[in-house]
């Protein structure tokens, strides 16, 4: 086994299970120990069985004395064990686990975690986590920090813990080091391979914080390193330098339904300027939510269709692309612009001036001789090597990214010193500031009710389901259909519902957006698929259940859909949870109405046992690194600038293959 092994060859990996990984792009065993716990439960030291209390949350180790089946007077299962070490003895208890009698054995050492309670009378742990002890192994799932793994597509953390602990031990070995001896001695770093055991296998958290600065250390390098590279490659490239059609640009914007903002027209102004050059663009457009970015990337293609060449545009999900293609086709189609759709389903006309599509389009044969223009909407969702490949198809296109994700300027700028910044800042006029509430359990019927006052009045709600986890499960979608049933057949009889989730084919998706949009549906119950981009003017009311299972950016973004409009809008916020923390999150959101602002806040506001989320860091393509990291990424880029001189000297050969490894050198 080395770090190359295919993911379907490791120990104890079925077909199932590896197929769910590859969905988390985990393809062979290397991938799998650089997928990172986003936090960890802290369990703490084992403690004697004599110092167990009840209501505890603990871990204590001991030798099996029994272990038994009974069935109960209801026709369950409890799986009956006793446990004991020097100061005395305790029982455990399962629940519909008989299965566990034929690993749990007499005279076996054994490690406990989880709630101390009574049952029976005697204190008693309550359907703990468990791990028999062996000599050779660490306790993972039992004691001191229990990493946790997104648990994405039906994989649970114990499984991947489990997994990644078996080949740890058997891998570290093979890993080098591909950083310089000095680079790591100067700051303090510690070795990859050190760092990889501790950020699975922590003793302490000191070995967290480590492991952390060493690996975030090592993606804000890899990031200033590709920029250094795409920088020169750029400065070495030539695009298409447009001719700047004033007048005909001009006449289509007075003959938009609305006027530009100011920001648009300076932005537009902008991006236009870079067409105009022969080094290709690399301009990131940021804007909050409904600051009318597309109307822009419309515009700028126009200028790109008047010289002749092709525009290719990339949205995250389909059901922007759709919207996409049909504002395009709005703004452009009476001109003579021929756009066509693409999709994983929907095959274009080998004959268009403006293709728009997923990323399936990136890897279909679709004629991008004349491409000068490439616009890729909400770049968090895209990987590095598919922006490569993209732009490998034609001759250096110009590249616009679009995002709502804000990260400070500051940083931007210097991570990716190759980039230009456009920003929105202020949202089209006539619009009000969306109202957020944040609503107790027992107001649920009222909110029901002033759902539907405003619907009579012709206006339309969202209510998000949440993720189970973070990609789209089985499990979310059930949960969002069930909900759909029982607020159409109990609470919203009188009105039409729709229910959008990523399941659906895209025609389904399509076809519920459609009659969401034209207003047949007046409530649209839905996953969080929703969150990015999708414009439904009519909507002023985002209700959003279980909001403490999202970051604080997304429901950000979630309450974006609504307040589109020059009716006042309105985001219900709903939880079960009441604890403080929840609390505080929730009211930010109440309180502050600016992306930038609260995602600083959502730092602010999660311990530091828990922050390593891939939400605030999606745009910068990390793990985990995120913006609280910001004295190690001014730390990083001199470090960067002497390994770059290394680099070009071909002196660090293994780092400069990982750098080819990620695709992170644009084909030349
Ligand atoms: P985002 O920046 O989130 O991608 P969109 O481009 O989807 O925002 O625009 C949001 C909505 O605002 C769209 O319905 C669009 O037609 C509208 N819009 C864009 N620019 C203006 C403007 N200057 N005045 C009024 N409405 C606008
Ligand atoms: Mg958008």
């Amino acid at each position: 086994m080395d770090l190359s092994t295919k993911i379907e060859d490791l120990p104890k990996i079925g077909r199932f299970a590896s197929s769910r990984l590859k969905n988390l792009k985990i393809n062979v065993a290397g991938d799998l120990i650089y997928h990172f716990p986003f936090r960890y439960e802290e369990i703490g030291n084992p403690k004697k069985i004599s110092e167990l209390r009840e209501g505890d949350l603990s871990s204590t180790k001991g030798g099996i004395l029994e272990v038994k089946n009974l069935v109960t007077r209801y026709r369950k299962i409890i799986t009956k064990m006793l446990l004991n070490d020097s100061t005395g003895t305790i029982e455990a208890v399962w629940f519909n686990q008989p299965f566990l009698t034929k690993t749990l054995k007499v005279g076996q050492k054994i490690s406990l975690a989880g709630k101390v309670g009574f049952f029976s009378n005697r204190l008693t742990f309550i359907n703990p986590e468990y791990e028999i002890l062996d000599f050779k192994k660490r306790p993972i799932h039992t004691q001191g920090f229990v990493p946790i793994y997104p648990e994405t597509s039906g994989l649970t953390s114990k499984w991947i813990r489990s997994r990644i602990q078996e080949i740890l031990p058997i891998l570290l070995p093979k890993i080098k080091e591909f950083l310089p001896l000095e680079t790591l001695k100067r700051n303090n770093l510690i070795a990859i391979k050190n760092a990889l055991d501790q950020i699975h296998q922590p003793r302490d958290l000191n070995e967290i914080t480590q492991a952390r600065r060493r690996i975030a250390f090592e993606e804000i390098l890899l990031t200033y390193l590709k920029a250094f590279v795409r920088k020169s490659y750029l400065n070495k490239k030539e695009a298409a330098s447009l001719t700047i059609h004033q007048e005909k640009i001009l006449s289509v914007i007075s003959q938009l339904p609305f006027t530009l903002t100011a920001p648009q027209k300076k932005v537009l102004k902008e991006i236009i300027y870079d067409l105009s050059q022969k080094r290709p663009m690399n301009r990131l457009l940021q804007g909050d939510v409904g600051s009318g970015k597309t109307v822009v990337a419309a515009l700028a293609s126009y200028l790109v269709f008047l010289n002749g060449f092709k525009t290719a545009l990339m949205a995250p999900t389909e059901i922007l692309a759709i919207q996409h293609y049909n504002t395009f086709k709005t703004v452009l189609s009476p001109l003579g612009v021929k756009i066509e759709l693409c999709t994983a389903t929907k095959k274009p006309k080998t004959e268009y001036d403006i293709l728009i599509g997923t990323h399936a389009l990136i890897f279909g044969e679709t004629g991008f001789e004349k491409l000068a223009f490439i616009v890729i909407d909400e770049q968090q969702r895209f990987g590095v090597e598919q922006r490569a490949v993209l732009r490998g198809k034609g001759l250096s296109p110009h590249v616009l990214t679009m995002t709502a994700t804000p990260i400070p300027r500051s940083l931007a700028l210097t991570l990716y010193g190759d980039l230009s910044i456009s920003i929105i800042d202020t949202p089209p006029p006539g619009r009000y500031p969306i109202k957020t509430y944040f609503v107790h359990p027992e107001k649920r019927l009222k909110a029901y009710d002033f759902i539907r006052e405003k619907i009579s009045l012709g206006e339309q709600a969202f209510i998000i389901c949440p993720l189970v986890d973070l990609s789209e499960t089985l499990k979310s979608v059930k949960a969002a259909t069930h909900e759909y049933e029982r607020l159409q057949n109990e609470v919203f009889p009188e009105f039409s519902l729709g229910i959008l989730h990523g399941r659906m084919k895209s025609k389904e998706k399509e076809e519920t957006l459609r009659n969401f949009l034209t207003g047949q549906k007046q409530i649209l119950v839905a996953t969080p698929i929703v969150e990015v981009g999708i414009d439904i003017p009519g909507a002023t009311i985002m209700m959003i259940e279980a909001a403490e299972r999202f970051g604080l950016s997304s429901l950000h973004q979630l309450r974006g859909r609504v307040g589109r409009s020059s009716k006042q809008s309105y985001c219900l916020l709903f939880t079960e949870n009441t604890s403080e923390q929840v609390k505080k999150r929730l009211n930010a959101l109440v309180r502050y109405n600016n992306g930038l602002k609260l995602a600083e806040i959502d730092l602010e506001l999660r311990g530091p046992g828990q922050l390593y989320g891939t939400e605030q860091s999606g745009l910068l393509d990390f793990k985990i690194a995120t913006l609280s990291d910001l004295p190690l990424i001014a730390a990083v880029r001199k470090e960067a600038e002497i390994i770059y001189n290394l680099l070009k000297k071909d002196s660090l050969p293994l780092l400069s293959s990982k750098l080819e490894d990620n695709k992170l050198i644009s084909p030349d």
